[in-house]
């Protein structure tokens, strides 16, 4: 039996392996997919320190794997469906049906996109809808497409696919971003991209992919057809927290966790994206794992005593 198992290695688990096993704790860490969460799908980062050029995302998550790797970290690729506590020790069980004890666990599964719920969007998934545009990008070179979303993701992203596409429509359901003022600057002055304020996506329309996109502008009141080849869809994330105990979370499916990432159950720590009050930067899922592995260790040092 591990005394430590992390779930997810996005910056907040494998910054946790890293504080976990420069404090030598005998752990293990696990991934559904592959290292590195939401920061796979970003094409650059300015904002995470240590970096005097922004930094491509694939090469910050590899750069962070081979730093835990170089501690001792692999990152097996397993998932687990659901954690219980067994007398004082955890029971991972993973979708394998296999089982993983361990004495505490550090949950940092992050956070999934959200979908717009409306018709045409499963439809068109892959055939014009998309959620990422480091990936899909070069699929809408010289073309028109329409990002959905007013945050630092639609902004940044939009900011971003203007290097392919030839004309990008930013649909945002108010007339106030609620990104960050630089991101709304670049985008303002972008020439390629033309700001629809007020409007919400009604419908994503097409023959066997997208053609266009119905929206309805709320201060007019009106319907109207744009014509695009593309929809990236940006409106933000809700935690992954499925595997987590109900007692945990709150209303928004968030752990609520102290100051030192701990949970209600003892042992149980949750970092990053999927607790309560997260900021959701990189730079702060990384400093929740280091808050959460040293808890961690204090835990598992007071069952000793
Ligand atoms: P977000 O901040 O929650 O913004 C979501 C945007 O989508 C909002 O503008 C929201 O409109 C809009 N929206 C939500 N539901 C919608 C719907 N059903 N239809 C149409 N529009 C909808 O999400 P995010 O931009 O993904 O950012 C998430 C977090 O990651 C934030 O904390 C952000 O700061 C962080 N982030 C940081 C960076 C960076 O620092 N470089 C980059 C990316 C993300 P309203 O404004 O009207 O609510």
């Amino acid at each position: 039996m591990k005394d430590l198992c992390i779930i997810g290695a996005g910056p907040a688990g494998i910054t946790a392996a890293i504080y976990a096993l420069r404090a030598g704790i005998d752990m293990r860490i696990v991934e559904k997919f592959a290292p590195g969460g939401q920061i796979i799908n970003t094409f650059e980062v300015e904002n995470y320190p240590g970096f005097a050029e922004p930094v491509i995302g694939a090469d910050l998550v590899d750069a962070m794997d081979k730093q835990a790797r170089r501690l001792g970290a692999e990152v097996e690729n397993t998932e687990i469906i659901s954690i219980s506590k067994n007398g004082k020790n955890f029971v991972c069980n993973t979708a394998d049906n296999s089982i993983i004890e361990c004495r505490s666990v550090i949950v940092a599964t992050g956070a999934k996109f959200k979908n717009l719920n409306i018709p045409g969007e499963k439809e068109y998934t892959g055939k014009g809808v998309s959620y990422c545009g480091t990936c899909d990008a070069a699929f809408f070179r010289g073309k028109k497409v329409a990002v959905i979303g007013g945050g630092d993701t639609a902004l940044e992203e939009a900011h971003f696919l203007t290097r392919f596409v030839e004309k990008l429509y930013l649909v945002h359901r108010r007339d106030q971003f609620r990104g960050s003022k630089i991101l709304q600057q670049r985008v303002i002055e972008d020439p390629k991209i033309e700001i629809i304020y007020d409007s919400i996506p009604l419908e994503i329309k097409g023959e066997n992919k997208v053609n266009s996109i119905l929206l309805h502008n709320k201060v007019s009141g009106k319907d109207s057809i744009l014509d695009v080849d593309g929809v990236f869809v940006f409106i933000g994330y809700n935690p992954v927290t499925e595997i987590v105990p109900d007692e945990v979370k709150n209303e928004w499916g968030e752990v609520i966790v102290d100051y030192d990432m701990r949970t209600g159950i003892p042992g149980l720590f949750a970092a990053g994206d999927i607790r309560n009050n997260s900021r959701r930067q990189i730079i702060t899922a990384a400093g929740d794992g280091a808050t959460a592995a040293m808890s961690a260790y204090d835990y598992l040092t007071s069952l000793e005593e």
